[in-house]
């Protein structure tokens, strides 16, 4: 079967990248090794000028990993994938091939936390600046554009806000000003939205949530969309050398197998669990791409099909009642990283933003009472149990 007559993505997480093997093994092998024996002087000299395909050595390429860039690539509707040993190396890697010495950077400000970190501490070191903007508003976008402006990256639904950036319009003014859009599609994976149909050029994940979906691997994806943007972005992978190994790659491309079902039950529960929320009478507002008092509700219709596993919502009685909160509940667990089967549960201000402090906290709009929950693929009747008693505690 070939990949590009295949539309649907959940034919696609179970078919794509699975390729055919010496031994017609369902599931292809494990390639566990550093490098490859070339038969020759002359067939080792031929590879490394590219005049043949094959395989030299792990850092450069490798079929297990290959089969599982196969499938992103499908998914995404992209020309190529790079795995890479996380989403933050996806993500460096990424600007590292885009953006050079006197460049400019705008990037969505409710963004994943290290990113932010990347682009603050390390980018800059290069003599990036970066303007950090809410990309759910184009004004603000406009505004923020520069004539040295490179890259506009974009996640959305943004963390932990859940607030979603309007990809087509956003696409069509960062193009006018001839700037290239990032899009970090980890909270929706390809089942629920594909970038590159907005007009989106590069796509970047991190593999260790929903797309791996079993929170054993950490790990990352680019995809780009064109054939002439591969070579570069290859090149880069390989010197900056933050590559993902092939057990790793092994175990991501089996999750991947059941993503279409996982997604579509992360949504349903998902739905069911921020209906139960808003009903609450301890908590103050729910945040949720699928429910109609979401801000951007109209967009996110238009542009995801599902809704995602990811809720915040804000209890009235803030910091404390977060802190019981997460110290009273018992199936999900309390930890950071998300996209699991398991349901997790966080509090911002009393984990991951203690230390900011309430001032910073309030800028990045981190209330106190914030609380984010991944809802995984259990029973919702028993993730709503579990969060009743944990509120009522
Ligand atoms: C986790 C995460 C990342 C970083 O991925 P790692 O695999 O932890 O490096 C980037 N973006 C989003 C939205 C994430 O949730």
């Amino acid at each position: 079967m070939k990949e590009h007559d295949i539309a649907s993505t959940d034919t696609l997480a179970v078919h794509a990248g699975v390729g055919s093997n010496e031994h017609l093994a369902v599931v292809p092998p494990i390639y566990q090794t550093s490098t490859f024996a070339f038969d020759s002087v002359e067939q080792g000299a031929a590879l490394f000028a590219g005049e043949r395909p094959g395989y030299i050595y792990s850092r450069m390429g490798n079929p297990t990993v290959e089969g599982l860039e196969k499938s992103v690539t499908a998914l995404e509707g992209g020309y190529a994938g790079l795995a890479c040993g996380s989403g933050m190396a996806a993500t460096h890697t990424t600007l590292a091939v885009l953006l050079q010495n006197g460049d400019h950077l705008v990037c969505s400000d409710a963004v994943y936390g290290p990113t932010c970190t990347l682009v603050d501490t390390v980018l800059s070191r290069f003599g990036i600046e970066c303007t950090m903007v809410d990309t759910s508003d184009l004004d603000a976008v406009k505004l923020a554009m520069r004539p040295n402006t490179k890259v506009v990256f974009v996640e959305t639904p943004g963390n932990p806000t859940l607030v979603i950036c309007d990809l087509e319009a956003v696409c069509r003014m960062a193009h006018a000003h001839g700037a290239q859009v990032v899009v970090d599609n980890t909270f929706m994976t390809p089942v629920l939205q594909q970038p590159f149909r907005w007009g989106v050029d590069v796509v970047v994940h991190s593999l260790t949530k929903f797309l791996n979906g079993h929170a054993d691997v950490v790990g990352g994806m680019i995809v780009v969309k064109e054939e002439s943007q591969y070579p570069t972005f290859r090149k880069m992978l390989n010197h900056l050398g933050g590559v993902l190994p092939p057990l790793e790659s092994f175990l991501v491309h089996r999750g991947i197998k059941t993503l279409a079902l996982r997604m579509q039950r992360h949504c349903e529960n998902a739905m069911k669990v921020a209906e139960f929320l808003e009903r609450h009478p301890a908590v103050e507002w729910v945040r949720f791409p699928g429910l109609k008092s979401h801000p951007q509700h109209e967009i996110a219709q238009r542009q995801m099909s599902g809704p995602g596993g990811m809720i915040s919502f804000g209890l009235k009685a803030g910091l404390e009642a977060g802190r019981k909160m997460m110290n009273a509940v018992k199936l999900c667990g309390l930890a950071v990283s998300l996209g699991g089967v398991e349901s997790l549960i966080q509090h911002p201000a009393s984990m991951t933003h203690a230390g900011m402090g309430p001032d910073a906290r309030k800028r990045a709009n981190i209330t106190d009472g914030l609380v984010r929950v991944s809802v995984g693929i259990e029973n919702a009747d028993d993730i709503i149990a579990d969060l009743d008693q944990a509120m009522s505690g």
